[in-house]
């Protein structure tokens, strides 16, 4: 008789020998990689991502390979067609892909660039199998829920280990337990930990505690149901983290341990904190990650020095995050979904982290574009007393003139100025009218018919036809113009490592900055529409300078206005927010926060507020 270990040893892509069905990846190594798996219980929205990602950067601290998944229930191929006021904003990862806001916090937490490896839906795994049933692969056998989807599930799972070398893969399972969009992803999961056998997957669910103010104290029941939901799917929680507003009392505590059979000192209070940086170092005070490293049998794997070197790195980063700033700024954000934080995720997370290294406190305004005409006065009282504004990307005309308006008020009231994607087409129509007289310049997004169209539909995009998937999309070159604004701020780039933007070792800040060379940056990109080329010249002739390019055609990626024309004008046709992260804050929001804060404390000698990001302050020499 063979044993189970047999059978599931030999259980390979067919389903004829045996009713195990685990089909494995060419070099996978059972044992090698091991599993986190994050689930929800009570509601969704209780940030399962943070959680999961702040215990992954724990162990990825300790040197320790980390792959992270984010296992979607809806069954869109991708995000990209998404509205971002249900959703939030959708995030591009470097290869293009459009996914959820989670792979943002993932990307931050572990400061590890991301693929389409780290994020599947319902919809991608349905068509995998439906794409390989019509291909003949499954031997003619009925395609079943179990074992075919989850075997898909298992083998995304195995196969993103072997692809990134995990020693540890963290997968979230997106919405509730309960809901029937992710069923099979928990059942595939109970599977997974029943193949790998002891040792291997640690079950973690996130609840929540209500505390109705009416009684006065915390109730529990509701995450007792959820947590039973999740037992009655086979699967007993190895970890929870309890979700609350104040910090989770013992009673409260011992109940869910008590009704759930895991220890009292695997559940964690995670509560309600100003900042989600300061999650990993309550996770490490209460001992989650040792308590992980044992389950997971991995303690021999940790580099100590490692650790060491990347806790007082974060160490540093959060003691300036809660200590109290010595300046503060007021900064506005336009877009038709002001009223939803979530749409512009990264960039509020971008604000956070420059805030911090620069010891600002920023008060971010959200201006509602389509809620004002493009009135001078309208504008001048809506943009009084901000010491910088953020014109973000959108899609569509609504209050598009008006967020014109605030580029104009901008550019000629010297206010710090940043716009990202739309923000950039919008400072080029605006600099179009105003300064090259260009009368009824404009966007062909927003009218076909438009006098000038500064912006235009870019040539491959005019032969595609239908929404979704025809953006140009991810991570491309750009090249930086020497001796300009943008060269100033991107000088870490071509200073010191050849390791590529946003991996290795986080650079310490050079003494010297020489913006004198020409550099090439890497960025997210995300749009349908450009400068048209036949304006380039005229716009430049009228002092716009253009000072990021695409390295071979004549795509206009990064504009600036000359210094002192204006302290800090900048625009990028990609997304800089996208790729800001705690220890490695995006220069051009260090730039516009470090300008922000010159405005608003005109007093503060500059070198007091920023040797490194004020372009007028000139950086010490470096010691030869
Ligand atoms: N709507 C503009 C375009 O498609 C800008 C896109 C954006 O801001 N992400 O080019």
């Amino acid at each position: 008789m063979p044993t189970t270990q047999d059978l599931l040893q030999n259980a390979g892509h067919s389903s004829q020998e045996s009713e195990f069905f685990n089909p494995m990846p060419p070099g996978y190594v059972p044992g090698r990689h091991k599993y986190v798996v994050v689930v929800g219980t009570v509601m969704s929205g209780l940030g399962k991502g943070i959680f999961s990602s702040s215990l992954a950067k724990l162990l990825k601290d300790k040197g320790l390979r980390i792959a992270p998944i984010k296992m979607e229930g809806y069954l869109n191929i991708d995000s990209g067609t998404l509205n971002p006021y249900r959703h939030g904003e959708v995030f591009v990862l470097d290869d293009g892909l459009e996914t959820d806001m989670d792979l943002g916090t993932y990307e931050r937490m572990l400061d590890q660039n991301l693929t389409k490896d780290n994020y599947t839906t319902s919809g991608q795994v349905y068509r995998t199998v439906l794409d390989k049933e019509r291909g003949g692969g499954y031997l003619g056998r009925d395609v079943q829920m179990i074992p075919h989807v989850t075997g898909e599930v298992k083998y995304l799972l195995r196969q993103l280990a072997v692809r990134q070398k995990a020693d540890v893969v963290f997968v979230e399972v997106g919405g509730t337990v309960g809901d029937h969009e992710n069923a099979f992803y928990i059942e595939a999961l109970r599977q997974l930990a029943f193949e790998e056998g002891e040792g291997a997957v640690c079950f973690v669910a996130l609840t929540y505690v209500i505390e109705p103010p009416a009684l006065g104290e915390q109730k529990s029941k509701a995450a007792q149901l959820g947590l039973k939901k999740l037992m009655e799917a086979g699967v007993q929680p190895h970890m929870i983290a309890v979700r609350a507003q104040n910090a989770v009392q013992d009673a409260a505590r011992q109940k869910i341990a008590m009704f759930s059979n895991v220890p009292v000192d695997r559940v964690f209070s995670m509560h309600d904190r100003a900042s989600i940086y300061t999650i990993p170092d309550a996770m490490r005070h209460a001992g989650l990650d040792r308590e992980v490293l044992t389950m997971l049998r991995l303690h021999g794997r940790v580099n100590q020095a490692m650790e060491d070197e990347a806790r007082e790195q974060w160490a540093g980063f959060v003691r300036k995050l809660i200590s109290p700033r010595k300046f503060k700024t007021k900064i506005g954000i336009t877009g038709k979904y002001a009223s939803l934080r979530d749409a512009y995720a990264s960039i509020d997370k971008a604000l956070e982290h420059c805030g911090a290294h620069l010891s600002s406190e920023i008060d971010v305004a959200w201006i509602d574009t389509t809620k004002f005409p493009p009135a001078p006065e309208v504008v001048a009282e809506q943009l009084r007393g901000f010491n910088a504004v953020i014109v973000p990307g959108g899609f569509g005309v609504r209050g598009t003139e008006s967020k014109i308006a605030c580029v104009q008020h901008c550019r000629e009231n010297r206010i710090p100025y940043l716009g990202i994607c739309l923000g950039f087409q919008m400072a080029v129509i605006e600099f179009a009218r105003h300064v090259c007289n260009l009368e009824g310049a404009g966007s062909t997004e927003f009218d076909r018919e438009t006098k000038h169209p500064v912006i235009d539909i870019l040539p491959e995009q005019k032969k595609i036809e239908g929404l979704g998937g025809n953006m140009r999309l991810g991570a491309q070159d750009v090249a930086i113009k020497a001796d300009t604004l943008a060269a100033f701020l991107f000088a870490e780039r071509h200073q010191g490592t050849e390791a590529p933007r946003n991996q290795g070792p986080i650079p310490s800040m050079p003494r010297s900055l020489d913006a004198s060379v020409p550099i090439l940056i890497h960025e997210r990109f995300r749009h349908r529409y450009e400068v048209d080329p036949k304006y380039i010249e005229q716009l430049e002739a009228a002092g716009l300078i253009f000072s990021g390019r695409h390295p071979q055609q004549p795509i206009m990626q990064v504009l600036e206005l000359p210094r002192p024309v204006h302290p800090y004008f900048v625009a990028a046709q990609f997304h800089p927010e996208l790729t800001s992260r705690p220890l490695r804050p995006q220069p051009m929001f260090m730039g516009l926060v470090a300008a922000a804060i010159a405005h608003a404390h005109p007093d503060v000698p500059a070198a007091q507020i920023s040797e490194r990001w004020l372009p007028f302050v000139q950086p010490e020499p470096a010691a030869v």
